[in-house]
C-alpha cells in the first residue's frame, strides 16, 4: 500500500508526473482539482460553492475539499495505494489526511516536491492548455500538441483554464505558496520529503521522481 503525495506550485509539473508515478506503482491518481471540476460540471451544491473560489484563484475551504477527497481515497480502487495530486494543499488538510489514513492502519509513504522558481511557474502557466474531454495537459512551448488547439490523445479542443489567466495566476501564487510551504514542512518534519529540481526536461524530472517513488515504496 503506497500513498504518494505530489507537491509543487500550480504549473510545476505535478499533473504531468503523477500519472507516470501511478502507472509505475499500479495505483490510481487522485487529483483534487479534477474532483472539484467534476463537481462544478455536475452542478452539485459542492461544485457551485467551490467554483466561486476556483475561478478567482482562491483555495476552496478545507471543509469543502477534505470530506470529498477522503471519500474518494476510501473507494475500492485506492485500497492498494494512490498518487495524490493537489491534496493536501494546507497543513490542516495534511493533518486530516494523516488521521484518516491512520484510522485505516495506513500512512503517507512519501511526499515528492517538484521545486520551481516563481517566475518559471508564472511563465509556464500562461502557456498551459488542457483538453476539454479528459484534462490532458499541454504546454505551448515545452510540450505542444501535434495539431494546434487539438488534444493528441482524444481529439478534443484545448483551452486555457480560467484560473490560468495571468492576473489569476499571480493571485493563486500569492495565496497558495505560503500554505504549500507549510505542507512541505509537514512532510519534511515527518522525514518523508523528497525535493526535486523542476527545471529539467520532463524526462529528467521523471527519472528523479521515480527514484524518489521507489524509495517511498520501500518505506511501506
Ligand atoms: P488544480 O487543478 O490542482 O490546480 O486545482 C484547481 C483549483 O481547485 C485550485 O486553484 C483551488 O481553487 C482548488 N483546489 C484544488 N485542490 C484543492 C485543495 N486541496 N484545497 C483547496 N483548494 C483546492
Amino acid at each position: 500500500m503506497t500513498v504518494i503525495v505530489m507537491l509543487g506550485a500550480p504549473g510545476a509539473g505535478k499533473g504531468t508526473q503523477a500519472p507516470v508515478v501511478a502507472e509505475h506503482l499500479g495505483v490510481p491518481v487522485l487529483a483534487s482539482g479534477d474532483l472539484l471540476r467534476a463537481s462544478v460540471a455536475a452542478r452539485t451544491a459542492l461544485g457551485r460553492d467551490a467554483e466561486r473560489y476556483m475561478n478567482r484563484g482562491h483555495l476552496v475551504p478545507d471543509e469543502t475539499i477534505v470530506g470529498v477527497f477522503l471519500d474518494r481515497l476510501g473507494q475500492a480502487d485506492a485500497q492498494r495505494g494512490a498518487v495524490l495530486d493537489g491534496f493536501p494543499r494546507t497543513r490542516a488538510q495534511a493533518v486530516a489526511l494523516d488521521q484518516a489514513l491512520a484510522t485505516a492502519g495506513r500512512r503517507v509513504s512519501g511526499a515528492i516536491l517538484i521545486d520551481l522558481p516563481l517566475d518559471e511557474v508564472v511563465a509556464r502557466m500562461a502557456n498551459r492548455r488542457i483538453c476539454t474531454a479528459n484534462g490532458h495537459v499541454y504546454n505551448l512551448v515545452s510540450y505542444p500538441p501535434a495539431v494546434a488547439g487539438i488534444c493528441d490523445l482524444d481529439g478534443s479542443q484545448l483551452v486555457q483554464r480560467p484560473d490560468d489567466e495571468e492576473h489569476t495566476v499571480r493571485r493563486r501564487m500569492a495565496e497558495q505558496l505560503p500554505p504549500l510551504e507549510e505542507v512541505v514542512d509537514h512532510y519534511r518534519e515527518a522525514g518523508i520529503l523528497a525535493s526535486i529540481d523542476g527545471r529539467g526536461s520532463i524526462e529528467e524530472v521523471t527519472a528523479e521522481v521515480l527514484v524518489a517513488t521507489d524509495a517511498a515504496a520501500e518505506r511501506v
